[in-house]
C-alpha cells in the first residue's frame, strides 16, 4: 500500500512495524458544539484509510475526545471550549462534553466510519499526562510562568520536522504577534495551564505545579502512547493540525521516550465553503442534521466525499450534493438490476478476481476514492462480468466504500397536483378514444408542465423531469 507522508512530502510504501497489527492514532472532535460535515469529511477519509488497512491486517484504531483544554486561542490564551459551551448553554462542561459526544458518534455512524477500537476522553487521562509533563520537565524541556507549564521548542531540534524550516520561519513570526511576555520562544505552548485565581473552573485537576488543567496537544501524546505504545504506524488528522498540533506532538513524545513517534502522518484537506473556510468557532456552518433537513441522506454526504481525493480540498455545494445523491441512487438500481439479473448456475470466474484488484488497487494507490469509484461504475455498466460476478464485486468494493449499495431506494408516494391529474386522466380517455393526436398534445402540455409520461403494459406511467 501506498500513502503520502506529510512528514516525508512523497508517497511510501506502508507496512506496519508489526505484521501481527497496524497501529492508528486519529485527533478526535473538541465536544463543546456539533461537529460540521468538513469535520466529518476528515473521519470519512479515515475511514476509508482504516478499511482498507484491514484488507492487510489486523488494525488498532484509537481516536480520543477532547472534552477539556482546547483553548479559543492556539496562542494558549483565552478560554477553554468546553468552557464557553457551558456558559453558552447553561449547562456543566461535563454535560456539554457528554451531550456533544453523543451527537458526534450518532453523525459518526449514520456515516458508517466504523468505530475505532479505543475511544479515549481527555478526562479520563489525566494521570498518563501529568506522567508525561513530569518526564519532560526531568529531562529539562519544560519552564513555568505564571499560567502555567510551558515546553521550550528551542530544545527541541527536530522542531520542524512537519513544516519544514522555512514554514517554521513564518509561523513564528505570527506567533510572535499574540507572543505573552513569559514565552521564551514563540512558537513555545502550554503542557499544565493553571486554573485562573479569580474564576473557579469546573474542569481541574491537582498536580505537581498546582491546580490546573492540561494542555490540548499533551493529551493527544499521553493517550496515543497510553495504547498503541511510544512509535505509532499511522497518525492522522486535519490539515490543519500539521503547524501546530501534532508538530507539538512530535516535540513532546519524542523529547520524552527519544524514539520517532509516529512512522505516517496523514493529513486530510478541507471541506470548504464558497465563503471560505469552515469553521465551529464561526457560528455559521453545515451540520448533517442541517442536510436531513433539506432532505439528503447522510450517504449522499459520503459518496461526495469519495468523489473528491482526501488530499485535494473539496468545495461543498448543494449542486455537487444533488449529483452526489443522483449518483448514488443510480448505482444502487444498477447494483439491484444485477442482482435481479443473475441466473442460475452463473459461475464466479477469475474475471472478478481481476476487477476487485483493480478497485483495491485505486484505494491502496493513496486511497484514490476517485479512482475506485470508476471502477465500481465500468464494473457495473460493462460486459467483462456475469450478473452474479458483478454482484460480488459490489459486495467487495461496498466494504470499503459503505454506501449501502444493495440498498432499495423508497419509492415516495407524492401526490401529484391536481391539474396534472386532470391532464392525465384526459390522456387516459383520449387513448382510450384511440385519439392519438390528442394523447400526444396531451402528452406535450405534460411535460411542458414538468411531468414526463411513458405508455407502460402496466398502462400509463408518470415522472417528474
Ligand atoms: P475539532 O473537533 O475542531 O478538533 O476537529 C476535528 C477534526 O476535523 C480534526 O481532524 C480537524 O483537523 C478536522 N477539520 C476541522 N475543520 C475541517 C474542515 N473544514 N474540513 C475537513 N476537516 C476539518
Ligand atoms: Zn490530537
Amino acid at each position: 500500500m501506498e500513502l503520502y507522508n506529510t512528514e516525508s512530502h512523497r508517497k511510501e510504501t506502508f507496512q506496519p512495524l508489526s505484521e501481527k497489527q497496524v497501529t492508528m492514532y486519529c485527533c478526535g472532535p473538541t465536544v463543546y458544539n456539533y461537529a460540521h460535515i468538513g469535520n466529518m469529511r476528515t473521519y470519512i477519509f479515515e475511514d476509508l484509510l482504516g478499511r482498507t488497512l484491514r484488507l492487510h491486517w489486523p488494525l488498532k484504531h484509537v481516536m480520543n475526545v477532547t472534552d477539556v483544554g482546547h483553548l479559543v486561542s492556539d496562542a494558549d490564551d483565552g478560554e477553554d471550549k468546553m468552557e464557553v459551551g457551558a456558559a453558552r448553554e447553561g449547562k456543566s462542561a461535563w454535560d456539554i462534553a457528554k451531550f456533544y459526544e453523543e451527537k458526534f458518534f450518532a453523525d459518526y455512524d449514520a456515516l458508517h466510519c466504523t468505530r475505532p477500537t479505543v475511544i479515549s476522553r481527555a478526562t479520563a487521562h489525566i494521570k498518563q499526562m501529568i506522567a508525561l509533563v513530569k518526564t519532560l520537565e526531568e529531562k529539562g524541556y519544560t519552564y513555568r510562568t505564571s499560567d502555567g507549564i510551558y515546553y521550550d521548542t528551542s530544545k527541541f531540534p527536530r522542531y520542524d520536522a512537519l513544516v519544514g524550516r522555512s514554514r517554521l520561519e513564518g509561523l513564528k513570526g505570527g506567533a510572535r504577534v499574540e507572543m505573552s511576555e513569559e514565552k521564551r520562544n514563540p512558537t513555545d505552548f502550554a503542557l499544565w495551564k493553571f486554573s485562573p485565581k479569580d474564576k473557579k473552573r469546573q474542569m481541574e485537576w491537582d498536580s505537581p505545579w498546582g491546580v490546573g488543567f492540561p494542555g490540548w496537544h499533551i493529551e493527544c501524546s499521553a493517550m496515543a502512547m497510553e495504547y498503541l505504545g511510544k512509535t505509532i504506524d499511522i497518525h492522522c488528522g486535519g490539515i490543519d493540525h500539521v503547524s501546530v498540533h501534532h508538530t507539538n506532538e512530535i516535540a513532546q513524545s519524542e523529547a520524552a521516550t527519544g524514539q520517532q513517534y509516529v512512522r505516517f502522518w496523514v493529513h486530510g484537506e478541507f471541506l470548504v465553503l464558497r465563503a471560505g473556510k469552515m469553521s465551529k468557532s464561526g457560528g455559521t456552518f453545515v451540520t448533517l442534521q442541517t442536510l436531513r433537513d433539506k432532505g439528503y441522506d447522510p450517504l449522499d454526504y459520503r459518496y461526495l466525499c469519495l468523489t473528491a481525493h482526501y488530499r485535494t480540498q473539496l468545495e461543498f455545494t448543494y449542486e455537487s450534493l444533488d449529483a452526489a445523491r443522483k449518483s448514488l441512487q443510480t448505482l444502487r438500481k444498477e447494483t439491484l438490476a444485477a442482482q435481479a439479473a443473475v441466473k442460475p448456475g452463473e459461475v464466479l470466474t477469475e474475471k472478478l478476481a481481476a476487477s476487485k484488484n483493480s478497485f483495491q488497487a485505486a484505494m491502496e494507490d493513496d486511497l484514490n476514492a476517485p479512482k475506485a469509484l470508476a471502477v465500481v461504475w465500468e464494473t457495473l455498466r460493462g460486459n467483462e462480468l456475469n450478473a452474479a460476478e458483478k454482484v460480488e464485486f459490489v459486495k467487495f468494493a461496498d466494504g470499503i466504500l459503505a454506501l449501502d449499495l444493495f440498498r432499495k431506494e423508497e419509492v415516495k408516494e407524492e401526490k401529484l397536483p391536481a391539474e396534472i391529474e386532470a391532464l392525465l386522466q384526459q390522456r387516459v380517455a383520449a387513448r382510450k378514444a384511440k385519439d392519438y393526436k390528442k394523447s400526444d398534445e396531451l402528452r406535450d402540455a405534460l411535460a411542458a408542465a414538468g411531468y414526463r409520461v411513458k405508455d407502460t403494459p402496466q398502462g400509463q406511467q408518470v415522472e417528474k423531469i
